[in-house]
C-alpha cells in the first residue's frame, strides 16, 4: 500500500543533493508533501512507496537545491545601461544613488518583480535584498512571484563621505533611520508568511555613524535578524574608511564589537591581513558577487582572499548585486567565481566547481539565517527544487553534471522550478504573473524616474544611433 505525496518527481537523470554526504543520485525520485521533502531515493524506490497527486517526469533532467541569491539590490534592476564604465565613487554617487533617489513607489514595484522573474527563470527561489526607501514597493514586487525574499530598509545617515554626497531624498538623520529600520522589521521580521524575511541594513560603512551601526545591530539582536552592510568592495571605501575614521572598515567594525555569526558582509574584497583575522575570528557570512567586481574593475578577485577564508571555516556565499553589471543568472555567477580566483591565482585548484555550488545553495541557506529550512534537497526541508533540461548542447555530454552546470550552463536552461513544493516556473515560463504584461511596465516605470536625472549623460552610446 502506496502513501500519497503532494508530488512526486521520477526519473531524475542526476539528483546533486548538497546534503551533509553531498550524495548525487542517478535515477532518483523525490516525494513532496505539504511544501516539504518527504523522501529522497533512487526513483524505483519513491514510485514503488509513494503515489503522487501530481507527478512529474525528470528524464533528461539535473535536479539541484533551488539557489539562494545573498545579495540583489530588487530596485537596481531597471538601471541596465545606466552605469557602465565607472568606478566605485562614479558608479554609486553619480550613477546609482541618483538613480535610486529618482524612483517612486510604483517604480520600485516594476523593478522588484522583474529582478524577481529573472531570479526566478534562472534557478534562484531566495534572494537577500540590501534595501531601498521603498520596501513595501520591494515586497510587493518580488512576493508577486511567488519567490523567497529577505527585505530591508535601506539606512544611512551620512549626508557626507570622501566619495561623495548623498541625494537630498536619501539623507535622514539617525533617528528617522533607525525608526524606520525598526518598522520594517516589526512588520517583517516575523510576518506570519515563510516566504518572506526582514533584516537590519547600513547600506555601506561610510555613510554610516557608530550611533547608526549600533542601533541597527540592537534592532538586529531584539528581531533575531540579519546585519547586513556592503564593506570593502573597492580601494576607494578602504581608503574612504581610513580617511575619516583612522580604521579600516572591518576593524572599525570589530572595535565597535558588531560583528558575528549573524552578520553579512557583502563583497569583502579588500582586506587587510588584520581584517582577515578579524573575520577568520567572528565568522560573519560573507558574500562574493562576481559579475559586479568585473563590470566595475575592483579588483575583488585580484586582491580578494575569499579561498583562504572559506579554509578557515567562513561561510561565503554568492550574490549577483544588481543587473546594472549586467547578468542577474546564478550559474554564470558561479562560472565567474571559479574561473576568476583561478586566472587570478594561476591556480587551476583554487575554487572547484563544487564549493561555488556550495556557495549558491547551502551556504547561502546558511547567510540567510534559514539553513535548517532551504539550500538542500534532504528529507524535512522544504521543496525548493530546480530542474535543468539537458538536451541543450551545453549539457552534452553530461558525464559530470556540477561541471557542465558551473563551467557550461547558463540559467537559460532551468526548466521547471519549485518553491516549497509549488511550481512557480514551468517550462521555462513563470507561474504566479504574466511575463508579458511585466515587460509592457517597464517602459512607462523609466519615462517616469528618468525625468529626474541627467539620464542622456549616464547612457554611453559610443556609436552612432540613428
Ligand atoms: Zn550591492
Amino acid at each position: 500500500m502506496s502513501e500519497e505525496a503532494d508530488l512526486v518527481l521520477s526519473d531524475i537523470d542526476w539528483l546533486i543533493t548538497v546534503d551533509n554526504g553531498r550524495r548525487v543520485i542517478r535515477d532518483a525520485g523525490i516525494a513532496v508533501n505539504e511544501g516539504r521533502i518527504v523522501a529522497v531515493d533512487k526513483s524505483a524506490e519513491i514510485v514503488k512507496r509513494y503515489s503522487g497527486r501530481r507527478n512529474l517526469s525528470g528524464r533528461s533532467r539535473v535536479a539541484t537545491p533551488g539557489f539562494i541569491d545573498c545579495h540583489l539590490h530588487s530596485s537596481f534592476q531597471l538601471s541596465r545601461g545606466l552605469a557602465d564604465e565607472a568606478g566605485a565613487q562614479s558608479f554609486l554617487f553619480e550613477r546609482m544613488y541618483p538613480y535610486e533617489a529618482a524612483l517612486e513607489g510604483e517604480d520600485v514595484r516594476v523593478s522588484a518583480t522583474l529582478a524577481a522573474a529573472e531570479l526566478l527563470k534562472h534557478g534562484v527561489t531566495c534572494f537577500i535584498d540590501p534595501g531601498n526607501y521603498h520596501p513595501e514597493s520591494s515586497i510587493e514586487g518580488a512576493l508577486s512571484t511567488g519567490i523567497r525574499f529577505i527585505v530591508s530598509r535601506s539606512s544611512f545617515d551620512l549626508t557626507k563621505s570622501v566619495l561623495g554626497i548623498l541625494p537630498d531624498r536619501m539623507i535622514e538623520t539617525t533617528g528617522v533611520a533607525l525608526e524606520r529600520a525598526e518598522e520594517v522589521l516589526y512588520r517583517y521580521a516575523k510576518s506570519g508568511n515563510p516566504k518572506l524575511g526582514a533584516s537590519a541594513c547600513f547600506r555601506g560603512l561610510n555613510n554610516a555613524s557608530d550611533a547608526l551601526i549600533l542601533g541597527l545591530r540592537k534592532l538586529a539582536d531584539q528581531y533575531a535578524t540579519l546585519l547586513q552592510t556592503h564593506a570593502c568592495f573597492s580601494y576607494s571605501t578602504h581608503d574612504s574608511s581610513l580617511a575619516r575614521t583612522g580604521k579600516a572598515e572591518i576593524e572599525r567594525l570589530e572595535a565597535l564589537g558588531v560583528i558575528d555569526e549573524r552578520m553579512l558582509l557583502v563583497h569583502s574584497g579588500w582586506l587587510e591581513p588584520e581584517e582577515v583575522a578579524i573575520i577568520a575570528r567572528r565568522k560573519p557570512s560573507l558574500v562574493c558577487a562576481p559579475s559586479s567586481s568585473l563590470h566595475n574593475g575592483y579588483g575583488n578577485f585580484l586582491f580578494g582572499k575569499l579561498p583562504e577564508l572559506m579554509a578557515l571555516g567562513v561561510n561565503v556565499a554568492i550574490g549577483s548585486d544588481h543587473a546594472s553589471s549586467g547578468i542577474v543568472d546564478m550559474p554564470q555567477e558561479m562560472r565567474l567565481a571559479c574561473c576568476c580566483y583561478k586566472e587570478t591565482r594561476v591556480n587551476p585548484r583554487v575554487m572547484p566547481p563544487e564549493t561555488a555550488l556550495e556557495m549558491a545553495t547551502i551556504n547561502g541557506a546558511k547567510a540567510t539565517l534559514w539553513g535548517d529550512r532551504i539550500g538542500s534537497i534532504e528529507v524535512g526541508k522544504e521543496a525548493d527544487i530546480v530542474l535543468f533540461d539537458t538536451r541543450r548542447p551545453e549539457w552534452q555530454p553530461l558525464l559530470n553534471p556540477v561541471s557542465n552546470l558551473v563551467y557550461s550552463a547558463t540559467g537559460d536552461s532551468v526548466r521547471d522550478v519549485f518553491i516549497a513544493g509549488e511550481q512557480v516556473v514551468a517550462d521555462g515560463h513563470l507561474t504566479w504573473i504574466d511575463e508579458g504584461r511585466l515587460f509592457e511596465e517597464v517602459p512607462a516605470a523609466v519615462s517616469r524616474f528618468k525625468q529626474h536625472l541627467k539620464f542622456d549623460s549616464m547612457i554611453q552610446l559610443r556609436w552612432p544611433v540613428s
